[in-house]
């Protein structure tokens, strides 16, 4: 399994049009527009950071896993993705060593990316998503 870099980490937030001011007006980055993921029941937001992106995670429907979290835990830090080359692989790899994962097979996240989640059981607690774009 090859990791390349940071691809995002995602932020779970109320409101990404009340919460997307600190991240433009006040560090400048540039916001790259939203998109709603119906499958997940999320709108992304994202903000190009150099290489990598900070992404805003606002639920759609109040049972949506972004929902779930603000529920339990309140706004902040819901996830770290990192960008592998081949997700496939990657997945199988982890699969083999007794990892637990949240997806067997990747979906698709915003963007066109592939996207599969770990279980923060098997990682100390965070919960960490492959993506392939
Ligand atoms: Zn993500």
């Amino acid at each position: 399994m090859k990791i390349l870099k940071i691809d995002h980490i995602g932020i779970a937030v109320n409101s990404i049009e009340n919460g997307k001011n600190f991240w433009t007006d006040i560090l400048g980055l540039d916001f790259e527009g939203d998109e709603v993921v119906e499958a997940q029941k999320v709108k992304t937001a994202f903000f190009p950071v150099g290489k990598s992106e900070v992404e805003l995670l606002e639920s759609t429907a109040p049972d949506g896993p972004i929902a779930k979290f603000i529920e339990k835990k309140g706004e902040g830090i819901q996830h770290i993705a990192f960008r592998v080359e081949n997700i496939e692989t990657a997945l199988a790899e982890l699969k083999k060593k007794g990892v637990r994962l949240i997806d067997e097979t990747p979906r698709n996240g915003a963007g066109g990316a592939k996207i599969a989640f770990l279980h923060p059981k098997a990682t100390s607690g965070v919960l960490v998503e492959l993506c392939e774009r």
